[in-house]
């Protein structure tokens, strides 16, 4: 079985709402073993809503569609499906008394154009909703099923999980699929896609699907399998084949953060850490001591953003900073040197960059950054460059950055 999502809604298309229905169903989906092929978002027009199942059953034999059920002039959703198998909507008289009905208990009474909501395309099945108005239309005709929904997201989850899950579980029984992840830092989506050649094939099963933030690629293996024990041991044994293709560009596995790994590594060889930033103003700290548990590791942070709190704070010499700037391989050098030093912590980390949007120069750019790592009075400095696509993303990154050096020098 292949779902394909239509999402209705001139919200939808003006920025107004976020279409969470079409990722929520796509999940459910996932979990039952039916892939996604396509979704699509279209407005409250007719002709679109009926382009739109039109493309839909040509890619798939599950039709979800949310929104435009409602009892207004632009819910059109009953009549483009009505168009799409050339029926007329005929009234149902139960419907309108469930409608009224669901007024009645609440002390209220029906608006005249909710009537409107107790028409169906001929031949097809109401889905009652037990939280709204809006009753769901289901059919099927082999190839396919399709089920209508309402737009809000409560009345529709209800109604996917309570009324289409199990009219579809059946069909759905043949094949299940289960997902893993790998997540790696260190390296582009390229050099991944390079290492890995013909593991990330098209049509291959385990599928692995790559997607990448700040810095971090995720490798997302998804297997097919009959049943969930061989879906979940294909994703044991790919797991372990990437890992010997990526080396130590790989840190953790499905939801494990790069911090919490740092912490894992921090506690297991019973080292401490402390933590001296500049531009990332206290990101780095806040990633690590976010671990429950981060007391057992991290001893102490300093924020030293101006000139002055290097010196006062870190005992910085006034002449290194003057000689090299701020921004420089010395001052990070220095700075982790001296967080080491005060705080007796084992490990130390240091931050000291441009992140803009101002303050760059041709010598110094935006994305500068310079990142130093103590490990036992070893003190190596890392110069980066990275892209300016903005102050939280430089942030965000050179955090990122800081935590996997200190990774790799746990790791030895
Ligand atoms: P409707 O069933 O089209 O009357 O939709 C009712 C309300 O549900 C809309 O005003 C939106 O706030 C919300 N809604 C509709 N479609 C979606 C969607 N795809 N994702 C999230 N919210 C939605
Ligand atoms: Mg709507």
């Amino acid at each position: 079985m292949k779902a394909c999502i239509i999402s209705i809604g001139n919200e939808l298309l003006s920025g107004q709402t976020v279409d969470t229905n079409a990722t929520w169903l796509s999940g459910k989906l996932f979990e039952i073993g039916i892939v996604t092929t396509g979704s699509w978002v279209v407005p409250d027009e007719q002709p679109r809503i009926l382009a739109a199942i039109r493309q839909a059953s040509q890619d798939g034999n599950l039709i979800l569609i949310t929104g435009g059920l409602g009892p207004t002039k632009d819910d059109l959703t009953r009549r483009a499906v009505a168009d799409y198998w050339d029926v007329a909507l005929e009234f149902q008289p139960e419907l309108l008394a469930q409608i009224s009905d669901f007024f009645e208990k609440r002390g209220k009474k029906m608006a005249p154009n909710n009537r409107s909501q107790a028409y169906i395309p001929a031949g097809m099945m109401a889905l009652g909703n037990p939280i709204g108005t809006a009753p769901g239309l289901w059919f099927h005709k082999d190839p396919v099923h399709l089920a209508v929904m309402p737009g809000v997201p409560v009345e529709m989850k209800r109604m996917f999980v309570d009324q289409v899950v199990p009219r579809i579980a059946r069909s759905a029984e043949e094949s299940v699929v289960a997902s893993g992840q790998l997540r790696c830092f260190g390296a582009g989506e390229s050099d991944i896609a390079q290492k890995l050649g013909d593991l990330m094939k098209r049509g291959r099963n385990p599928l692995i699907n790559c997607t990448c933030g700040s810095g971090e690629i995720v490798l997302h293996i998804i297997a097919t399998a009959e049943d969930k024990k061989t879906a979940q041991a294909m994703i044991q044994k790919d797991k372990i084949l990437l890992r010997q293709c990526l080396g130590d560009w790989v840190y953790g596995e499905d939801d494990q953060t790069l911090a919490a790994v740092v912490g894992d590594l921090l506690k297991a060889r019973h080292k401490t850490i402390a933590l001296a930033e500049s531009c990332t103003g206290g990101l780095l700290s806040q990633m690590l001591t976010e671990i429950p548990g981060a007391s057992d590791y991290v001893r102490a942070g300093w924020i030293t953003y101006c000139n002055e709190a290097k010196t006062n704070q870190l005992g910085l010499s006034q002449e290194v900073i003057a000689d090299f700037g701020a921004v420089s391989e010395p001052v990070a050098r220095m700075m982790a040197q001296q967080a080491a030093q005060k705080s007796g912590a084992d490990i130390s980390v240091s931050i000291t960059g441009i992140a803009g949007p101002g303050g760059g120069t041709d010598q110094k750019p935006v994305g500068l950054v310079y990142i130093a790592v103590v490990v036992g009075g070893d003190c190596r400095v890392e110069e980066c460059r990275f892209p300016p696509v903005n102050r939280h993303w430089v942030r965000l990154r050179s955090a990122l950055t800081a935590l996997n050096l200190v990774r790799l020098r746990l790791a030895v």
